[in-house]
């Protein structure tokens, strides 16, 4: 199955530990990292007393539930040192499932597609590295409609880039 995820952090060195997550992605049982986007940084959407955040997106293959997935992304986190401190508040790292294939799911601990994609430009614009504008994000619409639809966009793509996992070597392939 190929799923979607989006990767935050406003703590720290962001861009380490955006790196440090997609090692720890890659290193994921029956799990390859398949895509990679750049880097965008926009400033807090919630508490505006904290650093801006970076983000960015990666594609994945894997064997994994949706459920599974999630609970190894949240393995990923606590492993990182992730403490919530308040809503919407700064964070080491927020890794969240944006999209499994094409399931549509809501349950108490999982929603698909993430209730936040339509409307977030900072989880939106790295997706468009990795999907055509035209593809249809589970009943929301298209990503170019929901892209067109986000209000005075403010996320910024950075030159630096992401490197691609570590393989069962500890070398990066290109
Ligand atoms: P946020 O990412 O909105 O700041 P958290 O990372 O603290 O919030 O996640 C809060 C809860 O969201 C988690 O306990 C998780 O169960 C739930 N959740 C529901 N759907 C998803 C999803 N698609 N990806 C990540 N978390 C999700
Ligand atoms: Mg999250």
């Amino acid at each position: 199955m190929t799923a979607y995820i989006g990767l935050g952090a406003n703590m720290g060195n962001p861009l380490d530990q955006l790196q440090q997550a997609i090692d720890a992605c890659s290193a994921l049982p029956s799990t390859a990292i398949t895509q990679l986007s750049g880097v965008y940084q926009s400033p807090p959407m919630g508490p505006q007393d904290q650093p801006d955040f970076y983000n960015a997106c990666a594609a994945l293959e894997t064997h994994l539930t949706a459920h599974q997935l999630l609970t190894e992304l949240q393995g990923i986190e606590r492993t990182m040192g992730r403490i919530k401190r308040r809503h919407w508040g700064e964070r080491c790292i927020d890794l969240d499932l944006l999209l499994y294939g094409e399931l549509v799911h809501d349950c108490a601990t999982l929603t698909l597609p993430h209730p936040g994609l339509k409307d977030r430009d900072f989880v939106l614009m790295p997706l468009l590295d990795l999907l055509e504008g035209s593809v249809s994000i589970g009943g929301f619409g298209s990503l170019d409609t929901l892209i067109g639809q986000c209000t005075a966009s403010t996320c910024v793509k950075l030159p630096h880039r992401l490197l691609s996992p570590l393989n069962d070597l500890g070398q990066r392939h290109v």
